[in-house]
């Protein structure tokens, strides 16, 4: 009787199991999430660049195509006005912080796991790419946990060490090797360390490509000491790989996990272009963004199990100088025309950015919430 009960309660699980999974497969459970951020982007950046891409009646750009459109809330524990610390921390770990803060509480108060930390929890693998230093604000909320974002080399540290994210790919180099310590008292040869650690290291294009080639399990690319070089001021003798070449070269090893993957991909520069008030700095970082994201699309496209079971989050997580576009007035701009634009500032402005997404769980982003929202998510789809 014993053993019949068992049986049958086994047997209707096993239907319950069979019942509810494709469901399930639709609502959430995301084996991949990709999460790719164009710092400091608002709307009239997206204007901008499709309508010198395209023309005002042309095609939209990749990020606009996706499925679902919602924006967020970005104001900081502290401030209406976030930094991207804030920001990213908020999406990392699901609550506020004080600008200047890497998913920590100054009080004390706990903090919950990242959502990186979650995948890798889950054996997926992990990855980092920016244009940025990779210590930087963005990236560091979601691998490493400090009182403040200027804290680059145990940020760096908690990477190798303790996170132990699989792919790192940016600028930043000097956070790795410099002698002098940063504020929390870190200080030694990461490059060494990493080494030690299993990562291959490389820092230009060639030496990616040969190392994506070679399957390299672990990998550190550090292409530029610090911020990498803004695509309008790049020449054929740069040797930095863009940020759809990183992106790909990402994509090319974390795919291989049998377990999913978790990868960041920040379009960095956008918020630099905006705090300069340079146009074409800008124009160049969010179409290079824009081509990150369609090789993700390819790479989505080429499989529809993958495609299926990936969530891909674009979303900006503030927006910088108050950019709006106030011309051509008296004719359409054609593709490559001038436009007149203006900024208001230099700093951040505490504008709603916006969020386009595809993949399980991602019609939740389809609506006004709070950044804090997007990591509840991701958590959900990643269950
Ligand atoms: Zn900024």
């Amino acid at each position: 009787m014993h053993t019949l009960r068992k049986l049958l309660l086994s047997t209707t699980t096993a239907l319950v199991f069979l019942t509810l999974s494709p469901m399930q497969s639709l609502a959430g459970n995301a084996r991949n999430i990709i999460i790719m951020i164009p710092d400091g982007m608002g709307l009239a950046d997206v204007t901008a660049a499709r309508t010198f891409k395209h023309g005002p009646n042309g095609a939209p750009l990749s990020f606009e195509t996706l499925q679902h459109i919602g924006y967020q809330r970005s104001h900081s524990a502290n401030s209406l006005v976030t930094d991207s610390a804030a920001a990213a921390s908020a999406w990392a770990c699901g609550e506020k912080f004080d600008n200047n803060e890497i998913c920590y509480h100054g009080d004390g108060r706990p903090v919950r796991p990242s959502i990186l930390e979650l995948a890798r929890k889950m054996g997926k693998a992990t990855g980092l790419v920016t244009t940025d230093g990779i210590t930087e604000a963005t990236p560091a909320a979601f691998a490493a946990h400090a009182p403040t974002r200027d804290c680059r080399q145990e940020i760096g540290r908690q990477y190798l060490e303790t996170t132990k994210v699989d792919v790192l790919l940016g600028g930043g180099r000097s956070a790795f090797t410099t002698e002098t310590s940063d504020q929390g008292g870190t200080k030694g040869n990461l490059l060494i360390t990493a080494r030690q650690k299993g990562y291959t290291v490389v820092s230009d294009r060639d030496e990616l490509s040969k190392a994506v080639a070679g399957g390299a399990r672990k990998l550190l690319g550090l292409f530029q000491s610090r911020g990498m070089t803004p695509e309008c001021h790049r020449t054929p003798e740069n040797r930095e790989p863009s940020l759809p070449e990183m992106t790909a070269a990402a994509l090319a090893l974390l795919g291989k996990d049998r377990d999913g993957f978790f990868l960041l991909v920040e379009g960095a520069l956008v918020d630099k272009a905006n705090h300069r008030n340079n146009y074409p700095m800008q124009l160049g970082e969010v179409l290079a963004f824009d081509e990150a994201v369609a090789v993700v699309k390819n790479w989505l496209k080429a499989d529809r199990k993958r495609k299926e079971s990936t969530l891909l989050i674009v979303v900006a997580d503030h927006e910088t100088g108050g950019f709006v576009v106030t011309g051509p007035t008296a004719s359409l701009p054609g593709p490559g025309a001038p436009l007149k634009t203006a900024w208001i500032g230099k700093g951040h402005t505490a504008v709603d950015t916006m969020i386009w997404s595809e993949g399980p769980g991602s019609e939740k982003l389809s609506r006004a919430m709070d950044n804090t929202t997007v990591y509840k998510v991701m958590a959900d789809a990643l269950r």
